[in-house]
């Protein structure tokens, strides 16, 4: 099945929700970056965290999330536009020789982190926001984040499961965001946010019955019960397919290597044939030659 988001409304409750699988994205995240099953875990929550953001923008509008944490899982950084292309980078992406993959406190730190979200549209910066990053999960301190530094009271969820076989790693990732609009019953939201992060709901994230239509009726029953899905006078539409995309480009990469200054290029060739550049987002290798600079 493709990945996708699905974006709506519960429009008796002013709660809005998204909805997204993210299975691909995060494997060929997982694949690029070449992440233990330690950082892996951690990668996909940030991804899908970012993909699920991906709603909230318009046109040429930008995410960047920085997350850093005091433990071994160090820093990761993901984007998204509101196309849904996703992409990111952990700072560490080898977890399991420097501890137990189950230690939270080892891998996040016994200290609170810090987030911070930047918003740009065409490289240019909308507003930038920072808050502390205390709940020791990507996806959760994304929450944490909307809730203090937007006001708007949020709650989201991740879910991943890993196949054993390094090239195919993963069997199913995907999440969910809720977000309280104005007027919202807030103590219908409390209900909400709990029963989102329990195991029944992420089972449910997990389980890949179709069509989506089905999936999501599933999850949404699930959360507002006792009450029924009619009650809530859901509306939802799909949203763009998420993908693990990168803008990078030989020309973005080739103007990027003028920095260098010509003086310093023309040493750099007159030492090797060609110069391989790796995109830090995607690992994509770009190689150039002196001719790629120079005429002669
Ligand atoms: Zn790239």
């Amino acid at each position: 099945m493709n990945d996708y988001l699905i974006r709506g409304v519960l429009k008796a409750f002013n709660v809005r929700f998204v909805l997204a699988g993210t299975t691909r994205l995060v494997q060929d995240a997982v694949i690029a970056h070449d992440t233990d099953p330690a950082a892996a875990q951690i990668f996909s929550d940030a991804l899908t965290a970012a993909a699920l953001l991906a709603p909230l923008l318009t046109g040429e509008e930008r995410y960047t999330i920085r997350w850093e944490y005091p433990g071994t899982a160090g820093g990761l950084l993901a984007d998204v536009n509101a196309a849904a292309d996703v992409r990111g980078l952990p700072s560490n992406p080898h977890l399991m020789a420097e501890g137990d993959r189950a230690d939270k406190e080892k891998l996040f730190g016994d200290g609170d982190g810090m987030i911070a979200v930047t918003k740009s549209v065409a490289g240019k910066v909308l507003n930038t926001g920072q808050t502390k990053a205390p709940l020791a999960q990507p996806s959760a301190d994304i929450a944490f984040f909307l809730s203090l530094s937007d006001q708007v009271e949020s709650e989201m969820v991740t879910v991943t499961r890993f196949n054993a076989d390094p090239a195919n790693p993963v069997h199913t990732a995907g999440g969910m965001l809720l977000q309280a609009m104005p007027d919202c019953d807030l103590e219908r939201f409390e209900v909400m946010r709990r029963k989102l992060g329990q195991p029944a709901v992420k089972e449910l994230l997990l389980n890949n019955c179709s069509p989506l239509e089905t999936r999501l009726r599933r999850i949404l029953a699930e959360l507002l019960a006792p009450d029924s899905l009619e009650e809530a006078d859901v509306n939802y539409e799909f949203g763009p397919e998420p993908g693990f995309r990168c803008s990078c480009s030989e020309e973005k990469m080739r103007q990027a290597m003028l920095v260098l200054g010509m003086d310093d290029l023309k040493q750099l060739f007159t030492e090797r044939d060609s110069v391989a550049v790796c995109c830090n987002f995607c690992r994509r290798k770009y190689t150039f030659t002196q001719k790629d600079f120079f005429s002669t």
